[in-house]
């Protein structure tokens, strides 16, 4: 079978209740003398439909292959009975002789002649002509359904009103033009066509649609030819050239091919790219073509073959369709010559396309996309959290800070007393030295040297007044921690320093210890001394209920066993009550009137953000222990 077409008619339907109780009738008064000819719906699963197929050619072609495949597919998916199939290779495009024909009426009718057939399939033109000129010495009463019959062979045949099927339409000239589109340069089209009846018919068809690019383009026909020499000439075609093979099932050495076998020649030998008409040929070779497929066909025939089962007329199912063809190419050859795809018609097919990665690994690519989307997501919603986080810590600390300046100052507002009377004394002192300079140069002789006293003393004063005004302000500032090397006793003597005038307001006497040649801290001066404030502060207030001589703590500097460095305030006092003493630290923990209950909890926070620790034990015998311990500077010796 050979030769066929382009444009179908999708011939889709559904087998209505009405058409299958005509198939019924149908199969009982065409079923044969096997059958019981009383049969009827309930004895559906005995009925056999018998289907004949009349090939042209002989059972290696490939084409006939996919079309008996695909008729069988087709009928079995839509026909109501169990199915019997029957074939026959007329083999008439090699043996056409009328001999040959005669001695094939005469097999056939014997070898069936018990057989009565529900339809005959009628591929390709010789098989359609025998069938319809033989039906009546058959005894042949089955409908005709014919498929891959050129449209210009169906014309020319004049069609019983039994039979009925697809036209087709191989089309040269679109595939041409297909050609045309990926070479645009294309300067001569050689047309290669072999020897027999039917590769002649091609050599015409090609005479006739390719007229109208004579003008245009030197179209080279290489008809008939022995193979060898038109492998030759393939081979040196001048540049700009596309060969279009159409049919070459013998050559003019009178050697039969099939049409893989010489397409796969002339396509190897060729120096430019072959196109051809036959999908069966993708593959061999060729880059591609407008073509109709062969599944495409046995499908559309057995469409029409079920709908006259079901009571149509053939002629009238078929009203001679035309198949639907495409664009289809080898994508390794449009590799092989540099074509581009984007030249390809919209909706081309291409075959043996290496399968894309995404071809591939699709269901992995879209899970390894949906995880990192996943994570994408869950980093977004963490840098997120993490932003808001830091914000909150920021906001925190700036509370804190504010807090802590806060308590300093509300501190200093209780040294405000001592501290003026603090300051009060160099003033006075520096007056006084001043007014009796004075008196000392109204005198004369003037004594000199009693008035370079007076004025160091008066130096002397205004230095002490100026270091009160320093550290106050210095812990009166707002401001960023600023670490840096402390000497611990030195700290810890500014201190005292800074409250000596309360202590003696409050009737208080402090010893203390220091540890000489400790090393460094590391900590920031301001807040370490107002730690320091606080805790002597609050030893004062605990003995206020101590007698005058009983009131007195100490202050100590030393080294702990873990490398640190601790500073240790004992009082006198009545030490932390049981219930208070786990709890002591806690903001807003107070046991006084007006007590705010922040400064011992702004104390850890200050020596824990020092990295350090403040505790507080009960002493043995009486009053409370604070101890802070701090760590020491990564330069200094430990
Ligand atoms: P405030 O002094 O405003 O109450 P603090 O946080 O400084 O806030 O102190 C909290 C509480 O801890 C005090 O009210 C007091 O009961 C107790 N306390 C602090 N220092 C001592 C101490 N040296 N001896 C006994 N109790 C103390």
């Amino acid at each position: 079978m050979k030769g066929v077409g382009t444009k179908a008619i999708d011939v889709r339907w559904s087998l209505s209740l009405r058409r299958f109780a005509a198939l019924v009738v149908w199969v009982c008064a065409s079923a044969a003398p096997a059958f019981d000819p009383g049969c009827a719906m309930a004895q559906a699963p005995d009925h056999r439909l018998r289907v004949l197929m009349l090939f042209s050619n002989d059972s290696l072609l490939p084409a006939n292959q996919l079309v008996s495949n695909s008729i069988k597919t087709s009928l079995e998916a839509g026909a109501p009975g169990r199915l019997e199939y029957f074939t026959e290779y007329l083999d008439m495009v090699r043996f056409p002789e009328a001999e040959q024909e005669a001695r094939l009426v005469g097999f056939i009718r014997e070898k069936y002649a018990r057989t009565r057939f529900d339809t005959v399939f009628a591929l390709g033109s010789q098989a359609l002509d025998f069938a319809i000129k033989y039906q009546a010495t058959l005894s042949w009463d089955a409908p005709v359904i014919y498929a891959g019959v050129r449209e210009e062979s169906l014309r020319a045949m004049k069609l019983p009103s039994n039979a009925g099927g697809i036209a087709s339409r191989f089309d040269a000239l679109t595939t041409l033009e297909l050609a045309l589109r990926l070479l645009p340069d294309t300067q001569h089209i050689a047309v290669v066509t072999g020897a027999s009846n039917f590769d002649r018919a091609w050599e015409d068809v090609a005479h006739d649609k390719f007229k109208a690019y004579e003008k245009r383009l030197n179209l080279i026909y290489l008809s008939a030819m022995p193979m060898q020499d038109l492998l030759r000439e393939l081979a040196h075609l001048p540049q700009h050239s596309v060969v279009i093979y159409l049919s070459v099932l013998e050559d003019g050495a009178g050697a039969q091919f099939y049409g893989t076998d010489s397409a796969g020649q002339v396509a190897a030998a060729a120096n430019a790219p072959v196109f051809a008409v036959y999908d069966t040929l993708l593959g061999v070779g060729i880059v591609g073509g407008y073509m109709n497929t062969f599944e495409d066909m046995g499908e559309a025939a057995a469409k029409i073959a079920l709908r006259v089962l079901a009571g149509e007329r053939p002629d009238a199912a078929s009203s001679r369709v035309l198949q639907t063809a495409y664009f289809v190419v080898d994508w390794r050859q449009l590799r092989r010559w540099g074509l581009s795809e984007a030249n390809l018609p919209a909706g081309t097919t291409a075959r043996f396309k290496d399968p894309s990665l995404w071809d591939l690994y699709r269901g992995q690519i879209i899970a390894l996309i949906a995880v990192l989307l996943v994570q994408s997501l869950l980093i977004m919603g963490l840098l997120i959290q993490d932003r808001k986080r830091r914000r909150a810590v920021l906001e925190a600390k700036k509370g804190r800070d504010e807090v802590t300046h806060l308590a300093r100052v509300a501190i200093l507002g209780e040294l405000s007393g001592a501290l003026a009377h603090e300051l009060n004394q160099p003033l006075t002192a520096i007056l006084s030295n001043a007014q009796a300079a004075q008196r000392l140069l109204a005198k004369t002789p003037v004594d000199l040297d009693e008035v370079r006293e007076i004025l160091s003393d008066i130096g002397d004063d205004d230095k002490r007044a100026g270091e009160v005004i320093n550290r106050l302000h210095a812990l009166m500032k707002k401001g960023e921690a600023n670490l840096r090397p402390l000497d611990l006793n030195g700290l810890a003597k500014d201190v005292l320093e800074l409250a000596r005038s309360e202590l003696i307001e409050r009737n208080v006497a402090v010893t203390t210890r220091f540890t000489p040649g400790l090393p460094d801290i590391r900590g920031d001066l301001v807040q370490l001394q107002q730690v320091l404030l606080n805790l002597i502060m609050n030893a004062c207030e605990a003995m206020v209920g101590n007698a005058d001589a009983d009131r007195s703590f100490e202050i100590s500097t030393a080294r702990d066993g873990n490398g640190r460095q601790q500073l240790v305030v004992v009082d006198r006092g009545p030490g932390v009550s049981p219930e208070l003493i786990n709890r002591i630290f806690e903001p807003f923990m107070t046991t006084k009137t007006h007590g705010l209950g922040l400064g011992l909890s702004i104390c850890r926070s200050i020596v824990t953000a020092h990295g350090g620790q403040l505790r507080v034990v009960n002493n043995p015998d009486r009053g409370a222990s604070f101890i802070v311990s701090l760590p020491i500077h990564a330069g200094g010796q430990a």
